[in-house]
């Protein structure tokens, strides 16, 4: 059974609309059933600044999240509008741990190119951050990419393939996030 003491965390981080949070909200809530709280902005990650890349270490800020998570909170998306990069990639727009409890994303590459950003409405932007956020918490709940080029796991790089895909999971992803939200739950009381 769902404990509706358990919430997904939302966790702004620097120059997010405010719009975007509570639309990204609901639609989370929609997905996973879950309570969702929009915390307190916690600023810019300054401490996950690369002055070589002129980036932000996508690591660094998950480790924050996770030092810094409510006991309460199942899990935590940090919502960031910085340029992330890791290790492995000159940039990614979202990253998550597997099967754990955190994941952050960016509008930064979900804007799109400066030529492009004027053309793009922000209800655009919202649906790709929501696809994002899904996406990434579909990997904390422990779901792989996925085959079917129209589910919400499907891997995408660049926004023309995030844009193709719809902002939830295929019945066989949907299947997997349940039945780990329920080992998730019964694991942790
Ligand atoms: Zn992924
Ligand atoms: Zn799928």
């Amino acid at each position: 059974m769902i404990s509706p003491s358990r919430y997904i965390d939302v966790v702004p981080m620097g120059d997010v609309g405010e719009q975007d949070l509570q639309d990204l909200a609901v639609s989370i809530k929609e997905q996973f059933g879950l309570r969702v709280k929009v915390s307190r902005n916690q600023g810019f990650p300054h401490y996950a600044f690369d002055p070589a890349r002129r980036q932000y270490n996508s690591n660094l800020i998950l480790k924050k999240l996770v030092d810094n998570a409510l006991p309460a909170a199942l899990k935590v998306l940090g919502v960031s509008s910085v340029d992330l990069f890791n290790p492995i990639f000159s940039f990614v727009v979202g990253e998550a741990q597997f099967g754990g409890r955190c994941a952050v994303i960016s509008t930064y590459r979900l804007r799109g190119k400066p030529s492009n950003q004027s053309r793009l409405g922000c209800n655009t932007l919202a649906i790709r951050m929501e696809k994002e956020a899904i996406h990434e918490l579909g990997h904390t709940f422990g779901l792989r990419h996925c085959a079917d080029p129209s589910c919400v796991m499907h891997y995408s790089v660049g926004t023309e393939l995030t844009d193709c895909k719809f902002a939830f999971f295929c019945p066989a992803c949907r299947d997997v996030m349940l039945w780990h939200l329920g080992t998730d739950l019964f694991l942790k009381g």
